[in-house]
């Protein structure tokens, strides 16, 4: 190809380039490789049409839970490259600035933290194309609404070795991967996302709607002290979320003659 400034140069297909691309654009990421990517609108995903809506958690324990019950988690670093990446960084506080040493330290984090990019952005990639094909409406939290907290506290919550380090180090890293993921949901399922505001959502009960902090007491589990529904506090969030969307819905198109398909019994108004 050949690119203004440069001159001719050669470049690795690494995968078939769909018709009509219009335009594409040179970069270089922090491992110092170099992608030529062209832009194409990619065909969207049709929607299954049974009526079908998901909530979707950004979790903190798992990557994404699902209102179904289903907790997925990106494949980040494997525990081995975790700890090859702070013994790192652990090296390159040592190292004198300017220093050869210091330049080589730097590759090799680059290297590493690319890797996690890597497989966090395929991840993004399966899981909006595996929700897109069976789900009709797909709830997310609406990021823009500070939710950019959450996983500092959820880290603090449960304080092990390195946290500080491993949360400054993931966190970036972590609300990159969720954006992209609700961005790639909405270039494949157009319209058939809807956002939501995070507000109160891993803190009500998704069975009986009662907002209670305290029913919150770990990182990982939510127990109702109204109602007593227990259920891993991620999809309690996600089942929320799916909620918040349904009234978000119904309030737009009208009463509707199907609720949403998936929701719990709510033992309070049951026994009421
Ligand atoms: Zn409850």
């Amino acid at each position: 190809m050949k690119i203004p400034k440069v001159g001719w140069v050669r470049f690795r297909w690494s995968r078939a380039v769909p018709d009509a691309v219009k335009s594409f654009r040179v970069t270089r990421d922090r491992a110092g490789r170099w992608h030529v990517a062209f832009a194409a609108i990619p065909e969207s995903i049709p929607a299954p049409g049974a009526g079908q809506m998901v909530g979707v958690d950004r979790g903190v324990v798992v990557s994404a839970a699902l209102s179904t019950g289903e907790m997925l988690s990106a494949a980040g670093l494997r525990q081995a490259e975790k700890a090859r990446l702070l013994r790192l960084l652990r090296k390159l506080a040592r190292a004198r600035r300017g220093s050869c040493r210091r330049a080589m330290v730097k590759a090799a984090i680059a290297k590493l933290k690319a890797r996690e990019v890597d497989r966090r952005k395929d991840w993004a990639e399966k899981v909006s194309t595996d929700l897109a094909r069976r789900f009709d409406v797909i709830a997310v939290e609406d990021l823009k609404i500070g939710t950019m907290t959450r996983s500092a506290k959820g880290a603090t919550e449960r304080p092990g070795s390195n946290v500080g380090a491993k949360a400054g180090l993931n966190r970036g890293i972590l609300a990159a991967g969720w954006g992209r993921l609700v961005q790639r949901l909405e270039h494949k399922a157009p319209g058939r996302v809807v956002k939501v505001s995070p507000a109160y959502t891993s803190q009500r009960c998704s069975a009986c709607g009662i907002v209670d902090a305290k029913s919150r007491e770990s990182q990982a589990d939510f127990a109702c002290r109204s109602c007593g529904y227990a259920c891993n506090a991620d999809v309690n969030a996600a089942r929320n979320i799916e909620h918040a969307a349904g009234h978000a819905v119904s309030a737009r198109e009208g009463p509707r003659v199907a609720g949403p398909v998936h929701r719990e019994p709510r033992p309070v108004l049951l026994s009421a």
